[in-house]
C-alpha cells in the first residue's frame, strides 16, 4: 500500500491567442494595438477588457500587467472568466476533492469513479500532522489496512454473489433455453454483464473505504474562479491538504500568468504549509 502526502498537478491545456483573428479585428475596426505581453492568458483577458470600452487605440502606460493590475483594483473579475486551464491532479484523498468540488461557478471535473475502477490497489493521503508522530501513525495505518483489506474481502465476495444472481437470472430467462441447448457449459457471463457485476460490486464495497483514498480528478477553471479558490482555500482557516494543493496550483499559475496571480502572497505556517494572501481579494 502506497501512501502519499503531497498533491501532484499536471498542467494539461491552457489557452492560445489566434493572432491573425485579433489582427483581423484590429483592421476591421481601425485600430492598431500590441501587448508587451505573450501569455494567452494574459492577452484574452485584457483583450476581453478592452472591448468594453474599445480602448485600444490609446492605452495607458504600463502595459499588461498595469491593465490587469487595475482590474483587480476596480474589481472588474468578469474579464478575468476569459482564461482558462485545465489541470490533472492527483495524489489527494477523497475528502480533499469533496471539498474541492464545492467550487462551482467557473468550474468543471471529472474524477475517478470507485464504481468502475477497482480500488484493491488503491492509495492513501496521510495527513501531515498524523505522518509526523509514530504513535499516530500506527493507530492511521492500521485503520487504513484494515479498512482496505474490507473493501478487497467484500469486492470479492460481492462480486461473486453478484455474478450467481446474474446466472440465476440468466437461466430463467427465454433467451436461456435456445442457447443452452447449443452450448450448455457456457455459463461465463458476457463483457458487459461482467461490467455490470463488477460496479455492482464495487459500488457497495466502497462504502468502507476511508475518506483518506487517493483519487485522480481533472478540473477546469478560469482565472477569476481560481483566484476566489486560492483566497479560500490558501487561506489559515483552510484544511492543511487543500492548502496545499493551492499553493502548488498557485505556483504553476504564477509561472504561467504573473500577470493574474502574481499579486498573491505566501507566508509559511507553523504547520508547513504557505498561507495565501492578497491586496486584491474577491475580484
Ligand atoms: C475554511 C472553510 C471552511 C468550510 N467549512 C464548511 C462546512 O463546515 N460545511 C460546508 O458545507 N461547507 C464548508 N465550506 C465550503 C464553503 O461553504 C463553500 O461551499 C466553498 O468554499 C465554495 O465557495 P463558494 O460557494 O463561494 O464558491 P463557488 O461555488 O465557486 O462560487 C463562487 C461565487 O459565486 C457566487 N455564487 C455561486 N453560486 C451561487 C448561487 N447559487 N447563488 C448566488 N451566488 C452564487 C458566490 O458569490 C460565490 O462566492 C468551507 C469552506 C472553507 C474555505
Amino acid at each position: 500500500m502506497k501512501i502519499i502526502t503531497i498533491p501532484t498537478v499536471y498542467l494539461l491545456s491552457k489557452q492560445s491567442i489566434q493572432q491573425g483573428e485579433l489582427d483581423r479585428f484590429l483592421t476591421d475596426h481601425g485600430v492598431s494595438w500590441s501587448s508587451d505581453s505573450s501569455v494567452a492568458a494574459e492577452l484574452v483577458t485584457e483583450i476581453a477588457g478592452r472591448v468594453c470600452y474599445m480602448s485600444y487605440a490609446k492605452p495607458r502606460p504600463g502595459g499588461n500587467a498595469a491593465y490587469l493590475g487595475h482590474i483587480k483594483e476596480v474589481a472588474h473579475g468578469s474579464v478575468f472568466e476569459h482564461a482558462v486551464w485545465s489541470f490533472l491532479v492527483t495524489g489527494v484523498s477523497r475528502s480533499l476533492t469533496h471539498e474541492l468540488v464545492r467550487h462551482r461557478a467557473g468550474w468543471a471535473y471529472s474524477q475517478l469513479s470507485q464504481r468502475y475502477v477497482d480500488e484493491s490497489v488503491a492509495e492513501y493521503v496521510e495527513p501531515d500532522v498524523i505522518a509526523s508522530d509514530p504513535d499516530l501513525h500506527s493507530i492511521w495505518l492500521e485503520a487504513v489496512t484494515q479498512a482496505h483489506e474490507a473493501y478487497v474481502k467484500l469486492a470479492d465476495k460481492l462480486f461473486e454473489k453478484v455474478k450467481l444472481q446474474k446466472v440465476m437470472e440468466y437461466l430463467r430467462s427465454p433467451l436461456a433455453a435456445g442457447i443452452m441447448a447449443c452450448n450448455p457449459l457456457n455459463l461465463e457471463p458476457d463483457r458487459e454483464t461482467r461490467t455490470a457485476i463488477r460496479k455492482t460490486a464495487r459500488q457497495a464495497a466502497r462504502s468502507v473505504l476511508p475518506n483518506a483514498t487517493e483519487t485522480k480528478i481533472t478540473v477546469t477553471a478560469n482565472a477569476r474562479a481560481l483566484r476566489h479558490f486560492l483566497e479560500q482555500r490558501g487561506s489559515v482557516h483552510a484544511e492543511p491538504e487543500i492548502r496545499k494543493l493551492a499553493n502548488v496550483l498557485l505556483e504553476v499559475l504564477v509561472q504561467d500568468a504573473p500577470n493574474l496571480f502574481g499579486d498573491y502572497k505566501r507566508t509559511p505556517l507553523p504547520d508547513g504549509t504557505f498561507e495565501i494572501t492578497t491586496d486584491h481579494p474577491k475580484v
